[in-house]
């Protein structure tokens, strides 16, 4: 299984970060997790084909997780029309909004090719290449967030997404501690050092990286960690490769 960050940044895209995106090639396929802009320029850039991602999976609806969907949908709709995609989102709120969107520019979508799905909790894709679990966050009071669980090629991948702020109400996944993870690759846009430290104490995983960091002088303090705990911690930056 092969990770590649598109995008590392926290909620608004920087100089040398764009929005949250995630590339997973495994089995011969390609997917998506989140879809920060500019999702379709980072994958042609990435000498990728739009028609080679197989499913995108979004971990909740905010516009920097989500925003590249709507140029990728696009594009897919009108230009590359060997698209065929299933794209996963958390609300049909959003559905509806790319539908209106697109109706309003171009044309709707053609669902046969751009199969959208409401993902909830639980396994939402099992293919012999990927496996995908949603588990539940409290990122947003009253709206579905997740985080998501990669299973491929035995291995184990559990991106946080975003979570509470200050990692209140006990919100980082308790999977870390309870199960054999390869790699966790956490947010750091809503809580601290201080408020991740218990989880650290508890978790099992074989490394973990940190990706959506905000504010920055939280670099510093992450590269602090190193040899702290019995597994490296790293700071993901765009264009970052990973083989598991
Ligand atoms: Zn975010
Ligand atoms: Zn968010």
């Amino acid at each position: 299984m092969k990770l590649k960050f598109l995008g590392t940044s926290h909620g608004v895209p920087a100089a040398d970060r764009y929005c949250s995106s995630l590339m997973v090639e495994t089995g011969g396929k390609t997917f998506i997790i989140d879809a920060g802009a500019p999702l379709i320029d980072l994958l042609l850039r990435n000498q990728k084909k739009p028609s080679d991602v197989s499913a995108i999976f979004t971990t909740h609806a905010h516009g920097d997780h989500v925003d590249g969907l709507v140029s990728f949908c696009d594009l897919a709709s009108w230009y590359y029309k060997d698209v065929s995609v299933d794209i996963f989102v958390t609300e049909h709120a959003l559905t509806g909004a790319i539908f209106n969107f697109l109706s309003v520019i171009h044309s709707p979508p053609d669902t046969s090719r751009l199969r959208f799905t409401r993902a909830t909790a639980g396994v939402v894709y099992d293919t012999p290449e990927l496996k995908v679990t949603y588990l539940p966050t409290k990122h947003l009071p009253t709206r579905p967030a997740y985080s998501i669980l990669l299973e491929a090629e035995g291995k184990r991948v559990l991106i946080t997404g975003d979570m509470s702020n200050h990692l209140e109400r006990k919100d980082f996944p308790s999977i870390v501690a309870e199960e054999h993870l390869d790699l966790v690759i956490s947010e750091m846009a809503h809580f601290g050092i201080d408020h991740l430290t218990p989880y650290l104490e508890t978790c099992i995983a074989d490394r973990m990286i940190i990706t959506h960091v905000f504010p920055l002088h939280k670099f510093a303090e992450i590269e602090a960690l190193a040899g702290k705990y019995p597994f490296p911690i790293d700071i993901a930056h765009d264009g970052d490769e990973i083989e598991l």
